[in-house]
Formats: structure tokens, C-alpha cells, sequence
């Protein structure tokens, strides 16, 4: 697939958007930001921004915005971000989207797609608890998935309404997710 390319993934924890992201990624040649690995990476390393963030992850909560402004700003201003990205897990939430559109602008770049995997609750949760993250607990799923209907839920109306979204299904084998994405891309 072409470079260039400037992705959202959306959709509910569990829902496959790390592995489908990674793949196209991949494909595309392009970086795939994740603020869920990168929050992860400071936790494991006890940095500054690790601490602030490991009661909210732990608890299943979204962290501040504060947190997670700053940190996209960067890393999108950074030199393999120049040719394309894919974010994954930002925007979390309608303010977050916002933020998003103003720093694009800024940016003189702009997002091609917001892609919304869409899978059944029963799915998510069975592959959640296979994927054994600390985070990954009966308890933490339950309020990762409410978070996701509360907060990040809208976020697929704001790119509705932005002429941006298209929903795949994402309750299929890899590939035939993979393919089906490709193909919300380039239509
Ligand atoms: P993920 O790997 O995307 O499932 O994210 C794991 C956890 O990191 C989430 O449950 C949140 O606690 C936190 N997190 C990741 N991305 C964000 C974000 N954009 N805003 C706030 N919290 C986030």
C-alpha cells in the first residue's frame, strides 16, 4: 500500500487494533503510535510520565488529557512520522479529537481515515482475557469496556460527522480483517 497515508484506528479494547495497526504499518511503511504501548514503555521504566499514568492504567481509566497531549504533539512532529502515521488508541475521547484536529492543522497534515473495527462485546472479552495484560483482569476489562462506551464511543460520531469514519468488521479471521481494511483505505 502507499506511503503517505495518515490513519485512525477506532473501536472497543479487544477489538484487534494493535495487531491490524502493526500489520498495516508495516505494509504501508509508516509508523504505528500506540499511547497505550507508550504509556506502557514509561511504566516499565519508571519514568516521570510512567508514575503519573500507572493508577489510571492499572484501574482501567482513561489518563489525563495532560498526560497525553504533549506526548502526541511530539511524537507526530517527529521525522518518521513525516511520510504517515497510524494512531492507535487516540483519540479516547471528543476532547482529545479536537485536539487532534487543531495540532493537524497546525501540522499542515490531515487525517485520510478513521477506521472502526466493529466486534460483538461476547468477542471482545474472550480475547481479552487470552491476551493476558496486567491490565487484562475481569475487573479492569469490565470498566476499560464501560470507559470505552462513555468516553470513546462519541469519538466515532465526531468523525461521522467529519465525513472521515468507515466501520469494518472486525469479528473475522486476521486477514480477512487486514483485507477488508485495506480496502475501506483505498476506496
Ligand atoms: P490500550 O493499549 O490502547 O488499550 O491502552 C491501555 C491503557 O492506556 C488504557 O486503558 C488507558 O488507561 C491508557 N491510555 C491509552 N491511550 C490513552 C489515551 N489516548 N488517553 C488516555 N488514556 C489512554
Amino acid at each position: 500500500m502507499a506511503q503517505g497515508v495518515r490513519l485512525i484506528f477506532l473501536g472497543p479494547p479487544g477489538a484487534g487494533k494493535g495487531t491490524q495497526a502493526q500489520v498495516l504499518a508495516e505494509s504501508c511503511g509508516i509508523p504505528h503510535i500506540s499511547t497505550g504501548e507508550i504509556l506502557r514503555a514509561a511504566i516499565a521504566n519508571q519514568t516521570e510520565l510512567g508514575q503519573q499514568a500507572q493508577g489510571f492504567v492499572d484501574r482501567g481509566e482513561l489518563v489525563p488529557d495532560s498526560l497525553i497531549l504533549n506526548l502526541i504533539r511530539e511524537r507526530l512532529q517527529e521525522q518518521d512520522a513525516q511520510q504517515g502515521w497510524i494512531l492507535d488508541g487516540f483519540p479516547r475521547n471528543v476532547n482529545q479529537a479536537e485536539f487532534l484536529n487543531t495540532l493537524l492543522t497546525e501540522l499542515k497534515q490531515q487525517c485520510d481515515v478513521a477506521l472502526n473495527l466493529e466486534v460483538p462485546d461476547a468477542t471482545l472479552v474472550e480475547r481479552l482475557l487470552s491476551r493476558g495484560r496486567k491490565d487484562d483482569n475481569q475487573e479492569t476489562i469490565r470498566r476499560r469496556l464501560e470507559v470505552y462506551r462513555e468516553q470513546t464511543a462519541p469519538v466515532i460520531d465526531f468523525y461521522q460527522k467529519q465525513g472521515s469514519l468507515k466501520s469494518v468488521d472486525g469479528d473475522r479471521s486476521l486477514e480477512e480483517v487486514t483485507a477488508a481494511l485495506e480496502q475501506a483505505i483505498a476506496s
